[in-house]
């Protein structure tokens, strides 16, 4: 039987806008409300569906952070701290409930996932996670989205393999932290080199440890680097990483602040590397995991470039995705016989 053509999940919820960092903050709401804004009057807004949160469940927390973090963060929102850990962490009274509702997007994304009601997902979330350790809140984020997620997806529905892919401006120390030692959980980041760039780690070296050994890989890029350096990465390295590791689902790390105008770094990607990013992280997902994809939103500053490279990347996707039409979705169903 054909294969119809699915939506693509988008997870939104209002209560992001809710974590208020103040005028100056570059991790502002303003991000989510124009990437909502794009996403219901732009070329995706018939192919996506639009589905709430839920706030992270204390075990599904656990599995990634400390508890007594856990108690220290609500406390600190509820009794008016401005910041947590550093003020580049700037919170405000609904900052945790709203930093429960990010963790708990990957969840409900998976749970949609896996009862196959779309063919990928993408939590449009903030604050944003990968820089969270287990104990500590860095560099705008509080709760380790991915991690979470990426546990949530073990423990819920035993996919034991999964494999992270990272290509935020910046290295999730966070999320490499989390898997170091862990066999089953592959992190794959690709940022600006430690050198140049926050937080400074993500060096070459950094390759796992313990029985997690070979399953961290950090692929830095100099300042100045463009989209052939990527694509580059990806053929060289990211592609015979997947086909060794095999994974049985993926989580991508998005984030869009290596875009050549996002002056949160060096690097000088253009809009259409994220399109091209888009159909990649797709049709790895046909190969290895149909139907487990979910895209995370990680970072990305620049309030006339976000929209556009998010939609970019959606549509990438999309394109790569079984279309409508019959006649399509016959040589589709074609294309995925063995
Ligand atoms: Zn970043």
């Amino acid at each position: 039987m054909p294969r119809l053509s699915q939506p693509l999940l988008v997870i939104q919820d209002q209560h992001f806008l809710q974590h208020d960092t103040g005028p100056d903050h570059p991790e502002g709401s303003w991000r989510l409300t124009a990437i909502a804004q794009r996403l219901r009057t732009g070329l995706l807004a018939d192919r996506v569906a639009i589905f709430p949160s839920r706030s992270a469940r204390r075990q599904e927390l656990t599995a990634i952070h400390d508890e007594n973090y856990l108690l220290r963060f609500e406390e600190a929102a509820l009794t008016g701290r401005s910041y947590l850990d550093h003020p580049d962490n700037q919170i405000c009274y609904d900052s945790y409930q709203a930093a429960l509702l990010a963790a708990g997007a990957g969840p409900a994304a998976i749970d949609l996932l896996e009862a196959r009601q779309g063919c990928a997902a993408f939590a449009a979330v903030r604050p944003p996670g990968h820089h969270a350790e287990r104990a500590m809140a860095l560099g705008f984020c509080f709760f380790n989205n991915a991690a979470v997620a990426a546990r949530y997806w073990q423990n819920r529905y035993q996919r034991r393999r999964l494999m992270i892919i990272d290509w935020d401006a910046h290295h999730g120390n966070g999320i490499q932290a989390a898997f170091e030692e862990d066999p089953e959980v592959f992190y794959l980041s690709i940022h600006e080199h430690p050198t140049w760039s926050f937080p400074g780690t993500g060096w070459g070296e950094e390759r796992g440890s313990g029985s997690g050994r070979g399953t961290t890989l950090n692929l830095p890029l100099p300042p100045g680097s463009d989209d052939a350096a990527v694509l580059r990465l990806v053929s060289e390295k990211v592609e015979p990483a997947l086909a060794q590791f095999q994974p049985q689902a993926l989580i991508i790390g998005a984030g869009f602040d290596g875009h050549r105008d996002d002056d949160m770094s060096g690097l000088a990607y253009s809009s259409q590397l994220y399109g091209r990013l888009g159909r990649l992280a797709a049709s790895w997902a046909g190969r290895y995991c149909p139907g487990r994809l979910l895209t995370l939103l990680e970072g990305g500053y620049r309030p006339d470039i976000l929209p556009l490279t998010v939609e970019n990347y959606l549509a990438g996707l999309l394109a790569e995705q079984p279309p409508t039409t019959d006649s399509q979705t016959d040589s589709n169903q074609q294309r995925e016989m063995p």
